[in-house]
């Protein structure tokens, strides 16, 4: 029998076209994808939703809420065996963290998007929605959270960013590699998360900045920070977590006032933990209350955060959410 595969397209690449005219990709009034149902068909029973039609730097926190929202209803009306999301790549490895952390159905979520846009020569697009649609058909995939799959690779939402602005292979997970692949006869999975969290977020009302440390930086961008009113804020530091002498009054500062300061490297390999006890060092921020987390990248950290400040008014709540 047919697996139910739930589709929800949210734009991107994967729904645009290269205009004639201009030359730009754009996107189309009407979505490419949709005219491939019956090809679709072929591999699974699917539903079709189309919850946005946006280039993913257009998506938001609110969109993610929102859609998270779409997945909870129509999961609750209906036996599906997974759910596909189409996606811009841009902001795909935020939006997939976001669903793993406020979801947990046994039923897969695999997110997937496209280089290319639907009339360019090789376009990815239909090719990964339909390796999507196998891995979401496939029963070696539940259990697993949210998973990206580009490029016959699956990837788990925690690790996967963007690695290159064009290539087809963009999608990589740096230290762990992907949990599986995609052949033309066999969907392999050869790892599987060891653990997986939920949070029940019902709503979205901090504000989160995020900043990249440099050399020779100092505090006043924190200052802005602070002054412009956010709840909180994330530090892409340097190494294994470190910032500049100059920048950690205005860190203190900002955690006097029960601010949170998330610190994560600005390296993609390896874990920011308190390992120096000089000036600006590791050790020092720690031990004044700055949060690390376990390898999250800047932008998965900022929306751990975000979803944080809304559950967690206690400190040592916020800092547990982190370890
Ligand atoms: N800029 C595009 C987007 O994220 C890139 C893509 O979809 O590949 O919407």
């Amino acid at each position: 029998m047919k697996k139910k595969i739930l589709l929800i397209h949210t734009g991107g690449t994967i729904s645009m076209h290269v205009s004639e005219d201009t030359g730009a990709v754009v996107p189309d009034t009407i979505n490419p994808l949709t005219k491939e149902h019956e090809k679709l068909e072929r591999l699974a029973a699917i539903t079709e939703i189309e919850a946005f039609n946006l280039p993913s730097p257009h998506m938001t926190p609110e969109h993610m809420l929102k859609l998270r929202d779409i997945i909870n209803d129509q999961l609750a009306h209906a036996a599906f065996d997974g759910v596909v999301i189409t996606h811009g790549t841009d902001t795909l490895e935020e939006t997939a963290y976001f669903l793993d952390l406020t979801t947990k159905f046994e039923a897969p979520i695999v997110m997937t998007g496209a280089m290319r846009s639907s009339n360019e020569l090789g376009a990815d697009g239909l090719y990964n929605l339909v390796a999507a649609i196998r891995v979401a058909s496939d029963e070696d995939a539940r259990g697993k959270g949210v998973l990206v799959v580009m490029n016959d690779e699956i990837h788990q939402a925690v690790n996967v960013t963007k690695t290159s602005t064009s290539s087809v292979s963009t999608f990589q997970s740096p230290q762990y590699g992907p949990i599986g692949l995609v052949t033309k006869m066999t969907i392999h999975f050869h790892h599987a998360p060891i653990t997986r969290e939920f949070v029940d977020v019902q709503s979205l009302t901090k504000r989160v900045a995020m900043l990249k440390v440099y050399a020779g930086m100092d505090g006043d961008l924190v200052d802005a920070v602070i002054d412009a009113g956010y709840d909180g804020l994330v530090l892409e530091g340097l190494g294994q977590g470190n910032v500049p002498p100059a920048l950690v009054p205005s860190i203190q500062r900002m955690i006097q006032k029960r601010l949170p300061v998330v610190l994560v490297s600005r390296c993609f390999n390896g874990i920011a933990q308190g390992v120096y006890g000089y000036d600006g060092g590791g050790k020092q921020l720690e031990d004044m209350g700055v949060l690390f987390t376990t390898g999250l990248n800047g932008p998965k950290a900022r929306l751990r955060l975000l979803i944080g400040l809304n559950q967690y008014q206690q400190p040592l709540e916020m800092s547990r959410f982190f370890q």
